[in-house]
Order: structure tokens, then C-alpha cells, then sequence
């Protein structure tokens, strides 16, 4: 092996909370030489990137964290996004890890090296990096997706994606067109709606909306959470629970507790039946697929929108635009002169990878992904892809806080460093055999998820894969998942 050769022990692609994660846990194992590339301006992810009016945590934030890193002064139970995005600050300073990101740097391609044992990552501006490990930490929801509806470019008006909000932007005395309907459209549309001088909401597929149990927290509590760190522990661990049997029961264990998908589902029908007035509109905006097979939301304000006089839902199917309006599948055009895209992400064709990986003997991840099937072992590593970690990959989602997922694959980093450190190697790749076995597994445990024992025709949810596989989740309570990283069989892997 030709260390010359190396640049970095290894290079982090991503600076929010999972690329964050995983420096952490080298940091932890001793690991201080790694370089993590960041394609926006500044660290945070999705919590820099995404700051519409509205915009807030929808898993409370005792949960929505670090375990290992509290923060006591959340102002709310589910934080507007400002306070995880100073959050993330927070952790990069705490962990010294600012100095090892580099910003504005889009990373283009990675190359194994199976004579050298390294990896070589070529970046937007013609640069190459190399490093020994490997690690993609490019969220799920990154790439924006923007439809192009004909006619789209000659609109005259303003075109916003929620991506790329322009803060401050005045919707006062504005006709307001807002497409989609999923968690951030939930977020935004309330905000929309209280300044707009009238707006429209494109639905294609309604989501299920159940209450949020939202308040601030007062400072005395907050004080409480900074001086008894226990107590927080307390309310992370009821929150969690709850979330947890919704998740299991609601949405993995489908077949075997579909009673507890049905409450979830009428709860929500419940809570649309006390906020909307109009019949029909009630009708329109009541989902035809089983709750949890796209994720569902919380809000307290969306339903209630649509009693205002100057909002109006639309759910004909756009056909095209034209410089001042949206015309329907039915010749309807519908004026507006701001037009908010809410629509979303394309993790398939897109994000799985973010960017071409290409292994030993020539593997390319994406293509190999979409000519078979989307797979990761533990749902980090891949075979024939050495010194590897996958953080956003096929079954890695565990649980319904992001958090969960890190913090498995961090257990899982730590085992298998750890391993290596006691076996003095540097390399790894997981077997072709134990890989096989987990998706058999995962596969098998689907089964009777609401994914493919309910109705989720017509859900059009990203859960599920362009080959109609749902292959984003893993389907295990987060206990078992939090407990397999953290002893699998080390010889799953071969060492080197
Ligand atoms: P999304 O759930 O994918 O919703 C996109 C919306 O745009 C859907 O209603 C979709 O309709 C619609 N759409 C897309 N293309 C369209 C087209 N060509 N014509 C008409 N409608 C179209 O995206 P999102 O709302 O940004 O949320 C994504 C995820 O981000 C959430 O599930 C959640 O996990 C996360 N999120 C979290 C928070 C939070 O924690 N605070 C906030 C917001 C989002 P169809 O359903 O018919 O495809």
C-alpha cells in the first residue's frame, strides 16, 4: 500500500447531521484525519437549506437530536427549524469539526482503488481527492424536484421551490398558487394563507394529517432540562416510545395490528372532520391509501386554511401554465402571479447515490442498484465496495427520527473500526453472503409491513422505489436495529 498516495484517512461527503455523526465517531476512534465536502454554503443539511416561513421540527425535539448531545433550551416541543439549524452550529463547534469542512464543493464521482486501497474523488472544479474510507452523508431529501409542467418557463410571475425560499418574500396582496401537498406544503401553506390576497392549493394526492401536541417550553422547564439532564432523558424516552409504537404497530407489524393503523387513520379523519366545514372539501382532502404508507404529518392549522374565503383547493390535474395562471386538465385556469413549488425531492432516479460510485471491479453503485435491486448491507455498507459507508442507502431509515438512523450507523462504525483496530488491518468489505442474508431478512420482515399488506395504490409515496419496492425503511423497532449494529458478526466482513 502506497500511503503517499493518500490524502486524507477519509473523506466525508455531507455536513448535516449524519456526515456530522460519522465525524464524529472517527473522532471517537481516534480517526482525526478525515476532510468533510460540503455542496452548500454551510453546514446543517436540510436544516440549512430549507428555512420557508413555517418551517419546524415534526418529530419533538427531545427526540429530534443527538442522545448523546441534549439541548435543554429547545423553545418549543418541536423547534422551528432556525433553532436546529444554530443546533448544528452548535455541534460542529463543540466537536471541532468546522475546520474540516470545505463549502461550495459538489462532488462529482468516487473511484476504488484496489491496488492502492484508496479511494478517489473527483469534485465539480476538477479537483481529486484521496482518501482511505468513504463516507456519503447526503441526505435522502436533497435533490429537489422540480415537475416541468409545460409552459412552466413562461410564467411571469414569481417561481419559488421551497428549497430555495427568498426570505422575507411578501405575499401581501398576492395571487398565491401553491403545488403539492406533502410535510412542507402542510408547513408553509398556513403561512401563505394568512398574508395572500387569495391562494390555491394543488393537491394530487391528499396526506394524512393528525394533530400536533405543540407548546412552548417554558424556561423553568428548560432550566429543569439543563440542571437534571435525567429529566430530559425521561421525556426523550416517552417520546420515543410513542413514536416507536406508532411506527411498529402502525406502520411495520401492519398485518399483525392493523386495529392500531386504523386508530391512526381516525384519529386524522377526526381531526379533519372538527377543522373543515365544507363537506366536499373534506371529502377531497380525506386520503384513499392506508395511513403511513407516504409519511403522515402534524399540524394544527393546515385543515383550518380552508375554511378561509380566499383559499381555494384544487385537485384537477395541471395541464399546463401560461404566464399568469395554471390552467387544468378541464381548460380551468387559475390566476396567480407567485407560484410556490412544495413539490418535493427525487431520491430514485437521482439520490441513490448522490453521485457515481464506482467499486471493485468496476461496480457502479447506481446502476448495479437499479439493474437489480436497491440494497445495503445493515443498510451501510455494500459488497465490493471496500472502505465504504453508505449512510443514506437502501433500509437504513430506522425509525421515524432521523437521529435513530445516525446514531445505529455510528454503532456501527464504531464495531467495525474497532474490529480492524484489533485485527491491525485498514480494510474492510462486508461478504456477498451476509449482504444477501440481510435483504432476505429485510425482504422477508416487508412482508408485513402496511407497505405490502395495506392499500398504498395510489399513495405515489417516495417510500417506494421506481421498481415499486419499498427499500427505504427498515423494517425493525429501533431497539433491534440500535442493538444489531452493535453486534453484528464481525465476520460478516473481510478484513485486510
Ligand atoms: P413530498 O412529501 O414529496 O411532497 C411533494 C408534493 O408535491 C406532493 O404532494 C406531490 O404530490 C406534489 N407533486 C410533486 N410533483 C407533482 C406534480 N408533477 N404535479 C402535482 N403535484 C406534484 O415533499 P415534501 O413535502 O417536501 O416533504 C418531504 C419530506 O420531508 C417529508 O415527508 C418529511 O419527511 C420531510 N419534511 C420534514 C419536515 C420537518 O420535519 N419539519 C418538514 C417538511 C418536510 P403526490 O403526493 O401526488 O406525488
Amino acid at each position: 500500500m502506497n500511503d503517499r498516495r493518500i490524502d486524507h484517512e477519509a473523506l466525508i461527503v455531507g455536513a448535516g447531521f449524519g456526515g456530522m455523526g460519522a465525524a464524529i465517531e472517527f473522532t471517537r476512534l481516534g480517526i482525526e484525519d478525515f476532510l468533510i465536502l460540503e455542496r452548500e454554503d454551510d453546514l446543517g443539511g436540510t436544516w440549512h437549506v430549507n428555512h420557508y416561513p413555517g418551517l419546524a421540527v415534526d418529530i419533538a425535539s427531545v427526540t429530534y437530536s443527538y442522545s448523546f448531545e441534549p439541548n435543554p433550551y429547545w423553545s418549543r416541543l418541536f423547534a422551528p427549524g432556525a433553532e436546529l439549524k444554530k443546533y448544528a452550529a452548535h455541534i460542529a463547534d463543540k466537536y471541532d469539526l468546522r475546520r474540516r469542512m470545505e463549502f461550495g464543493v459538489i462532488v462529482e464521482q468516487a473511484v476504488w482503488d484496489d491496488d492502492g486501497e484508496f479511494w478517489t474523488v473527483r469534485t465539480h472544479d476538477g479537483r481529486t481527492h484521496t482518501a482511505r474510507y468513504l463516507v456519503t452523508a447526503t441526505g435522502f431529501l436533497s435533490q429537489p424536484h422540480t415537475p416541468d409542467f409545460p409552459g412552466i418557463d413562461s410564467f411571469a410571475g414569481d417561481i419559488i421551490h421551497t428549497t430555495d425560499w427568498r426570505d422575507g418574500y411578501d405575499f401581501g396582496g398576492r395571487r398565491a398558487a401553491v403545488i403539492g401537498t406533502g410535510a412542507t406544503a402542510v408547513q408553509l401553506i398556513p403561512e401563505i394563507a394568512r398574508r395572500a390576497r387569495a391562494l390555491t392549493v394543488f393537491q394530487r394526492t391528499p396526506i394524512w394529517v393528525v394533530p400536533k401536541v405543540d407548546f412552548p417550553i417554558p424556561r423553568p422547564v428548560q432550566h429543569l432540562f439543563a440542571k437534571v439532564p435525567l429529566a430530559q432523558k425521561a421525556a426523550r424516552a416517552v417520546n420515543t416510545s410513542l413514536l416507536e409504537m406508532l411506527m411498529v404497530f402502525g406502520v411495520l407489524r401492519y398485518q399483525q395490528a392493523k386495529p392500531g393503523n386504523q386508530v391512526a387513520a381516525l384519529l386524522a379523519k377526526t381531526h379533519l372532520r372538527l377543522q373543515v366545514r365544507d363537506r366536499e372539501t373534506r371529502k377531497a382532502l380525506t386520503p384513499h391509501y392506508d395511513f403511513g404508507c407516504k409519511r403522515p404529518t402534524f399540524s394544527n392549522s393546515y385543515f383550518r386554511v380552508f375554511n378561509q374565503q380566499n383559499v381555494a383547493l384544487e385537485t384537477g390535474t395541471i395541464d399546463h401554465i401560461e404566464p399568469d395562471g395554471i390552467v387544468t386538465a378541464d381548460g380551468t385556469k387559475i390566476l396567480a402571479d407567485t407560484l410556490v413549488l412544495a413539490t418535493g425531492f427525487n431520491l430514485w432516479d437521482v439520490n441513490f447515490p448522490a453521485f457515481q460510485i464506482v467499486g471493485r471491479d468496476g461496480r457502479d453503485l447506481g446502476q448495479w442498484w437499479r439493474d437489480g435491486r436497491f440494497q445495503a448491507y445493515e443498510g451501510i455498507t455494500v459488497p465490493r465496495f471496500p472502505n465504504f459507508l453508505t449512510l443514506n442507502s437502501p433500509y437504513s431509515y430506522s425509525g421515524l427520527s432521523y437521529f435513530t438512523t445516525i446514531e445505529g450507523q455510528m454503532k456501527h462504525i464504531g464495531r467495525l473500526f474497532g474490529e480492524m483496530r484489533r485485527r491491525g488491518t485498514r480494510r474492510f468489505e462486508v461478504t456477498e453472503r451476509a449482504n444477501a442474508d440481510f435483504l432476505d431478512r429485510v425482504t422477508k420482515n416487508l412482508a408485513s409491513s402496511v407497505f405490502y399488506a395495506g392499500d398504498c395504490s395510489g399513495s405515489r409515496s417516495y417510500y417506494f422505489n421506481q421498481h415499486g419496492e419499498a427499500t427505504l425503511l427498515r423494517p425493525e423497532s429501533t431497539l433491534t436495529s440500535l442493538r444489531e449494529q452493535a453486534s453484528f458478526p464481525l465476520d460478516d466482513y473481510e478484513y485486510a
